[in-house]
């Protein structure tokens, strides 16, 4: 505990981050060499579909597309799980604490095509609360990684549950799918929603409040 009375918690990659992206990293400093790598297979995928690789508009595909990836799989970097600083409940607060209307991008781990939305977390604290800028990061983390909606949602809720103990915790995801949208059905506006919950939100009239809370329009 540090003099203000905070912690901090960073887990190694042994902890919870590896055990709930099954075991997935890569050696943080050596990102550019997967970056060289992942470039080539992007040309052969190229030369695969016959493209003329000398076109301009292709001759840095290879790499920025290998860029990019490790851009948005930046979740699977070894240490890049971010840091909770909690602090000591000293009011006595036990009640919901809610941040709605979080935005993410992710990739969809059987296309990797994106998929995104919002995600809505409620946690009532027990003896640790969290700063609120740090909801958005831990959602963030697990985002950046070929992922599942279902996954994504639980990972949340239980890095939450792990590093909080709090009484409860639920997590509300509502995602578009770009793989339903652009390709196979076809559907775009199809929304998917999932929830992962822990502790008291296991009771209705607590779940009920949280979901209550998300129907309500917010005019700042
Ligand atoms: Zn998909």
């Amino acid at each position: 505990m540090k003099k203000d009375g905070s912690t901090s918690v960073s887990e190694p990659s042994t902890g919870i981050s590896r055990e709930l992206s099954n075991g997935a990293s890569i050696p943080r400093g050596e990102e550019a060499l997967v970056v060289s790598r992942v470039a080539d297979h992007m040309t052969g995928i190229m030369r695969e579909l016959n493209l003329d690789l000398e076109d301009p508009n292709f001759v840095g595909t290879p790499e920025r597309v290998a860029k990019m990836y490790l851009e948005m799989f930046h979740g699977l970097v070894e240490g890049s799980e971010p840091k909770v600083t909690t602090f000591p409940n000293d009011e006595g607060y036990h009640h919901m604490v809610i941040e709605r209307e979080i935005p993410f991008y992710s990739m969809c781990a059987h296309h990797f095509v994106p998929f995104y939305g919002h995600a809505h977390i409620a946690y009532i604290p027990e003896t640790k609360i969290v700063g609120l800028s740090k909801l958005p990061r831990i959602l963030e983390f697990y985002a950046k990684r070929p992922q599942l909606q279902e996954r994504l949602t639980e990972q949340v809720a239980e890095f939450l549950w792990a590093k909080l103990r709090p009484l409860g915790v639920m997590v509300v995801i509502e995602a578009r799918h770009l793989c339903v949208e652009m390709r196979g059905v076809k559907k775009p506006g199809a929304h998917t929603t999932t929830s992962a919950l822990r502790g008291c939100f296991e009771e209705r009239e607590v779940r009920e409040e949280f979901l209550a809370l998300l129907r309500r329009d917010h005019a700042w």
